[in-house]
């Protein structure tokens, strides 16, 4: 029998939610999945030949989202790179997706840091351990307002960059995406059972570097719109 009330041990946390840009209201967002090594270029960049490769996905965890631009440089690292992405957030899930049915699952997007202590997950490279030290820790992932797919339409093409402290850091164009959000979505619910609340990074154009304590990053995608962000 189902109890009338519950007590918890605590009081839970409430979700974490993004906003969704010109409206009041939250998209609560369930889990955070990244697409490794979804450009070309970098892929090349990091040592890798990207014909080789089919799509994998590591995650983080929502407690990890920033929304108020500010990015808390993380202990354990002397290493830490920005990637900007694309992020899309669905609306609906399910599993084995095809991927002429997986736009519709898709509710909008959004602007996203896939922010990485590089130091620690060569280590975990290195070591075959698990990538999470250096991808899913405090403040990894800042992202902006999402912007429903509604206004904003299925963006497959168009111009991403990220400037620091007024610099072109990282610069591509969607079109660039080796595998495409339908092919992604297709992968990723081919191994997991995706769900209403799910955001997914779709990859990093290259020119990946450092950051420093009171660099000003701010990152842009055609049609999206922009994320700013102070490392703190
Ligand atoms: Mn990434």
């Amino acid at each position: 029998m189902t109890p009338f009330f519950m007590t918890y041990v605590f009081e839970p946390a409430p979700p974490v939610s993004l906003p969704v840009a010109g409206t009041a209201l939250r998209f609560p967002v369930r889990r955070i999945y990244c697409v490794g090594r979804n450009y070309a270029a970098h892929a090349v960049e990091m040592g890798h030949d990207p014909d080789r490769e089919p799509p994998f996905f590591f995650q983080k965890n929502p407690q990890d989202i920033v929304l108020d631009g500010r990015f808390r440089y993380p202990r354990g690292s002397r290493n830490v790179h920005h990637e900007i992405e694309l992020v899309a957030a669905l609306r609906g899930g399910g599993a084995d997706i095809a991927t002429d049915d997986a736009l519709d699952l898709v509710f909008g997007y959004a602007l996203g840091l896939d922010m990485t202590r590089r130091d620690l997950q060569g280590e975990a490279k290195t070591q075959g351990r698990p990538w999470e030290i250096g991808k899913a820790f405090d403040d990894s992932a800042p992202c902006g307002p999402l912007v429903p797919a509604t206004q904003c339409g299925h963006p497959d093409h168009g111009a991403i960059w990220l400037d620091v402290n007024g610099g072109r850091r990282q610069s591509g164009d969607l079109n660039q995406l080796i595998w495409k959000l339908p092919q992604v979505i297709a992968k990723l619910s081919a191994l997991f059972t995706v769900a209403p609340g799910d955001l997914i990074f779709t990859g990093s154009p290259a020119g990946v570097a450092a950051v420093e304590r009171g660099d000003h990053l701010h990152g842009h995608i055609d049609g999206i719109g922009d994320l700013v962000v102070d490392v703190v």
